[in-house]
């Protein structure tokens, strides 16, 4: 679900991001005091300050100080305007906040959920493309036959009598979540809807699990079904 390489990546992605984002407003606290008439010296100390501000709310969030993903929202879309300029690899700010995300979520394991409270959330492109069982109307429909990890995440699904669903898209997992109101999601997506699912549904605890891409994206996806009873097992009552 996370390895510490990982972890320590998208650490300092994240504060990479913050501080790029930082940037705009120091120069504007500098500006402002300059054009007020306080010193040089004065002005510079207070950009810089601003700039640490920033980078201690960052802190604050990364140690679970704060809930409030702003400092991770603002990062988020600060990398994500890099990466329009082709600077970073595909997908880089996305995995960072799936990353960033779950390392705080299990940093939270103490606290528990019962099934009923959680939900298990995932895309209909794990659906292998050659069933015709129409499983985002009725999931349990799936027969089960292996050819796709459905089948798997069902039989977990019954070991914890949780909620389950399948989402054809970011406005059907919205309105799953919406439907549902669970207080833990572990959810199964690519990079790009799980990063915004994950910034969309705070203040509820979501466990991200990115599907693997055999067949390319949207197509015949899979996941590791392990991670997902691994995530079920550490946070249920
Ligand atoms: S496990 Fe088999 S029946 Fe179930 S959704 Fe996958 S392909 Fe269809």
């Amino acid at each position: 679900m996370i390895n510490l390489e990982e972890v320590k990546k998208a650490g300092l992605l994240f504060h990479t991001g913050l501080l790029l984002f930082s940037v705009a407003p120091s120069l504007i606290v500098f500006l402002l005091l300059l054009a007020v008439g306080v010193e040089l010296p004065i002005s510079f100390a207070a950009g810089l300050l601003t700039i640490a501000v920033f980078q201690v709310y960052g802190l604050l969030y990364e140690k679970g100080v704060t809930d409030n993903p702003i400092p991770l929202r603002l990062s988020f879309w600060t990398l994500k305007a890099l990466q329009s300029a082709h600077t970073l690899p595909p997908h880089t700010p996305e995995k960072m906040v799936v990353t960033m995300n779950n390392r705080k979520a299990l940093s939270e394991t103490g606290r528990k959920f019962s099934s009923d409270e959680t939900l298990i959330l995932i895309p209909h492109c794990l659906q292998n493309h050659e069933c015709p069982r129409r499983l985002t109307f009725d999931p349990d429909s799936c027969e089960r036959c292996g050819k796709c990890p459905i089948g798997r995440i069902l039989e977990i699904r019954d070991r914890f009598g949780t909620h389950f669903a399948i989402a054809s898209g970011g406005t059907s997992a919205r309105r799953i979540v919406e439907k549902t109101e669970p207080l833990l999601i572990v959810a199964v997506a690519c990079p790009v809807d799980l990063s915004l699912g994950i910034l969309d549904v705070h203040p509820i605890t979501v466990v991200g699990v990115l599907n693997e891409w055999r067949n390319g994206p949207c197509f015949d996806t899979w996941v590791n079904t392990e991670e997902l009873e691994a995530a079920l097992e550490l946070f249920l009552d």
